[in-house]
């Protein structure tokens, strides 16, 4: 079977190359779970490789000393291409994590906005000059930092990869890139892009594997010099951990257990919907899905009625169908914890009123499909309300008023994001000011943009990405002292 799929190649120095262990591992689609390609597996040498390769460019190579507008134009020709190519982009990274198609097309229609964005920016980081008081001219200049490692996860493999690419090539690194195990593809074929666009070799590189035999050694690698992480807190902390030995940046953005918080004034079929989607869009999967639903006691039954109808009602099936709106989870590995944390739920003794199991569909059969889950009853000392599922389980808590929401929202060692639904705007402001969230949603969820930064409070992430911010990630500054 292995022998009659496709092997992709890894993309180091700009030249397509196969892994230095002659080892492939299959890429399998979640909606039939079949394996469709082989990925190189990645090890110590290939990312020794790549970082080389990287470092070299930025040393040595036409990148370093192109003017910055330069710089800009390349990335605005690889935001371009991806444009032109959104479509059948969308069609691989469905096949390799079994988003909606739809979903996908929306979303990689909308990447090329990142690399516009930071094209812009390439020529506009400035310096400073002192107000010094001393006998001299003294400056500073943000530069770049060198080979910056970019690592991400499965769940929006092309999205992520550029959030950390835009801003890392348009301050003027150079970058090695590992997509996660199960979702490679997408980020080798943009490598074609790459090179169509015309950037140097080395500039922009691709590795593939595992997180230990190849993730780690790109992280612990000497000439790497920023290490920006998308994926679980425990990966995060211990890369952290690895990066300090030898004083190398960081950005993590990491996981979440976000409240969405709805208030009895709130317009509730809003709400509904709002909170649906935080939390079933994607089928669960994302870092900001809003898992822990606070309800006001008042309306909690009118409001789990509304919501279980509503969600009751979603087309769950084949991610490529117009109409389906809840797709598989993206592997097996997934697929069994989220069930083994609907088991942990009903064992806590939260209340299963929506869900729960695979949909009983034929053309669900072979897929890692889920129904939307609901429960309501959790208590937020329940490993339910606590730890990160990341699938379509939604834990509904009560709460009677502001103060009590608040404390609930905040008793999570999480800080990623929250939603708060109400009609009342003062004290929507007042939430934003007391959550302790890096993004909070007021009567909407899930929004992002290129424009507005992005990151975590507490164990969900260190840094920022998007915006201007995005970009200060990847610069550090140099004071240059001119005797008068
Ligand atoms: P993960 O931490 O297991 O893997 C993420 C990436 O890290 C993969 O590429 C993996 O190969 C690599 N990796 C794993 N172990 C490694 C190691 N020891 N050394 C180097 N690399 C290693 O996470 P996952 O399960 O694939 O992704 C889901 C997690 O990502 C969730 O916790 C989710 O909240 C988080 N996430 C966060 C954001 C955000 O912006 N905050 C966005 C999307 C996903």
């Amino acid at each position: 079977m292995a022998g009659e799929l496709s092997k992709m190649k890894m993309y180091i120095s700009g030249e397509w190359v196969e892994p230095a262990s002659g080892d492939y591992f299959e890429t399998v689609d979640p909606f039939t779970a079949k394996p469709w390609a082989l990925v190189p597996r990645g090890n110590s040498a290939d990312a020794d490789r790549a970082v080389r390769a990287a470092d070299r460019a930025f040393r040595e190579g036409p990148w370093r000393s192109m003017h910055p507008s330069e710089r800009g134009r390349l990335i605005h020709r690889l935001g371009s291409l991806i444009e032109e190519h959104a479509d059948s982009l969308a069609e691989i990274e469905v096949r390799d994590n079994g988003r909606l198609l739809a979903e996908m097309r929306h979303q990689i229609r909308y990447i090329p906005k990142w690399y516009y964005y930071y094209a812009g920016l390439a020529d506009k980081i400035e310096g400073v000059v002192h107000p010094c008081d001393k006998p001299a001219l003294s400056y500073s200049r943000p530069e770049p930092l060198g080979v910056c490692v970019g690592i991400v996860p499965w769940n929006a493999p092309l999205l992520l990869f550029s959030l950390k690419a835009a801003p890392a090539l348009a301050a003027g690194n150079t970058i090695v890139m590992k997509p996660a195990e199960h979702t490679s593809a997408t980020a080798l074929k943009l490598m074609e892009l790459v090179e169509l666009a015309g950037f140097p070799p080395g500039v922009i590189n691709v590795v593939t594997g595992f997180g230990k035999e190849i993730g780690e050694p790109l992280v612990t690698h000497p000439l790497t010099r920023h290490v920006g992480f998308t994926g679980s807190t425990a990966t995060g902390a211990h890369l952290y951990s690895l990066a300090a030995r030898d004083v190398k940046r960081v950005s993590l953005e990491l996981g979440g257990k976000s409240p969405n918080i709805v208030f009895d004034d709130a317009d509730l079929d809003n709400a509904v919907r709002g909170v649906v989607g935080g939390i079933f869009g994607a089928t669960g999967q994302t870092c900001i899905a809003g898992s822990r639903l606070l309800v006001q006691r008042r309306i909690h039954d009118q409001f789990i009625e509304k919501l279980s109808a509503f969600s009751a009602a979603a087309r769950v099936g084949d991610p490529r169908r117009a109409e389906t709106q809840i797709g598989p989870i993206a592997n097996s590995m997934q697929y069994d914890r989220v069930l083994g944390y609907i088991d942990i739920a009903r064992q806590e003794g939260a209340s299963l009123v929506l869900g729960g199991k695979r949909p009983a569909l034929a053309e669900c059969e072979n897929g890692f499909f889920i129904e939307p889950t609901i429960f309501t009853g959790v208590k937020n000392d329940m490993r339910i309300a606590r730890e990160e599922v990341f699938g379509p389980v939604l834990s509904t808590i009560i709460f009677d008023d502001q103060e009590e929401a608040v404390a609930i929202a905040n008793d999570s060692e999480f800080g990623l994001a929250a939603g708060v639904w109400t009609s009342d705007m003062k004290r929507a402001l007042r939430m934003s000011e007391q959550l302790d969230a890096g993004s909070v949603w007021i009567n909407t969820y899930r929004d992002i943009s290129y424009t507005t930064p992005f990151g975590g409070y507490k164990k969900s992430g260190l840094g920022r990405e998007n915006g201007v911010e995005g970009i200060r990630e990847y610069l550090q500054t140099k004071a240059v002292w001119l005797s008068t």
